[in-house]
């Protein structure tokens, strides 16, 4: 093209033509496609159990995946690992958005592989990664620490499906994870909905990270996750919300005598801390050992454990008939028709939900 500017008129002002840039800098790349390597069922077990980090990964991607051949080989994966799993103590660590668990989880990983040695795992349950698309708890650079040390493994919340199915792709991790030798696992999630009691429900100790200062974080906070927290950590104990935070800790301490004695005998602790700064970290970590102790002594450690395989085959026994039912091609089709009598007054919900019911074991019994 003919540039006005390169008229002698304007001189100096000349515009070069283009230079063509090349087509892929490195031409071996062009013609090698680097593959991820797939594994077998027994390879995939074998590197899991001798610690390989990149079979771990690939096989929790295999458990968080959708596709129906990738939750079989998921399956085989998980059974073989099972008789190698249960050897580690799991935390659940709950706290709303801004309470510090990152900043927190950061400190507390880095303390306890500095104390207790071994390996630790820090999986999430993130309900609202689905909604948003990406995982926001669990993400390595909220880390910093922890994530540069090789014995720990972190990897962010699983995204698809119902927040059932989030938690039990969580709880899969864990076998995965314990069987790759991680003595210490830590669960987050969000202190908001339902995800603490799907948290409580696969670790063996709930810590509550609470923060100081609104003055009504009493009234604030649920009575259901009160009654299953283990421990009550108040963070930001620092500067000039020292005062606020001992306060704070009375408050949660007076109102944990209202509530029934816990099913393990072990009476909740309130400790105060600050994340960022370090401080008061050994006690909340000392406090969640003893009542490691505390339940291996009395035999709750065992029973809880039990008491948890029991709910999550009936968790997957229900998930299982909820998928079969909803994705069954009458039912979807009537679906709304049902819906729109009920709202319209022609029906109630019962006559409504059993048609619905009787046309899906029709379709079932037509199937079989
Ligand atoms: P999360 O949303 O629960 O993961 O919270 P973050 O760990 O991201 O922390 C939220 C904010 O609180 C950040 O700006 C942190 O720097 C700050 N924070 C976390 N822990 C402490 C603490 O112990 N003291 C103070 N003063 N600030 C903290």
């Amino acid at each position: 093209m003919e540039h006005p500017e390169n008229n002698a008129e304007y001189k100096g002002l000349t515009v070069n033509s283009g230079v063509e840039q090349p087509s892929i800098i490195n031409p071996y790349l062009s013609r090698k496609k680097f593959r991820r390597r797939v594994y077998t069922v027994a390879e995939m077990v074998e590197g899991i159990i001798k610690g390989d980090v990149t079979i771990l990964s690939q096989a929790v991607t295999l458990v968080e995946s959708v596709n129906p051949d990738h939750q079989s080989k998921a399956q085989e994966v998980i059974e073989k690992c099972l008789p190698y799993s249960g050897k580690s103590i799991r935390v659940g660590i709950s706290g709303v958005p801004g309470a510090g668990k990152s900043t927190s989880i950061d400190m507390f990983g880095c303390h306890v592989l500095d104390t207790y040695h071994g390996k630790l795992a820090v999986l999430a349950i993130d309900p609202s990664s689905e909604r948003s698309k990406g995982s926001i708890l669990g993400d390595k650079t909220r880390m910093e620490k922890l994530s540069t040390r090789p014995e720990a493994f972190i990897r962010p919340s699983p995204t698809a499906g119902s927040l059932g199915g989030v938690a039990r792709k969580t709880r899969e991790t864990i076998i995965l994870c314990e069987a790759a030798g991680y003595d210490k696992i830590f669960v987050e999630t969000v202190g908001v909905g339902q995800s603490e009691t799907a948290c409580h429900s696969m670790v063996d100790f709930f810590l509550l990270i609470q923060l100081a200062g609104t003055g009504d974080e009493l009234q604030g906070i649920k009575r259901g996750i009160m009654e299953i927290a283990d421990g009550i950590i108040i963070n930001k104990c620092d500067g000039n919300n020292v005062d606020k935070c001992h306060m704070a800790a009375t408050n949660f301490r007076n109102a944990l005598h209202f509530f029934p004695k816990s099913e393990s005998g072990w009476m909740p602790k309130v400790l105060c801390y600050s994340g960022f700064y370090g401080l008061g970290i050994k006690e909340v970590w000392d406090m969640v050992y003893e009542y490691i102790d505390f339940v291996k002594q009395n035999g709750y450690f065992n029973y809880r454990r039990n008491e948890q395989s029991k709910y999550w085959m009936y968790e997957t026994i229900n998930e299982h008939l909820r998928n079969s039912f909803y994705n069954n091609e009458a039912v979807a089709a009537k679906l709304k028709d049902a819906e729109n009598t009920v709202l319209g007054g022609v029906q109630t919900s019962f006559a409504a939900a059993g048609q619905l019911l009787d046309m899906y074991y029709e379709q079932l019994r037509k199937q079989g």
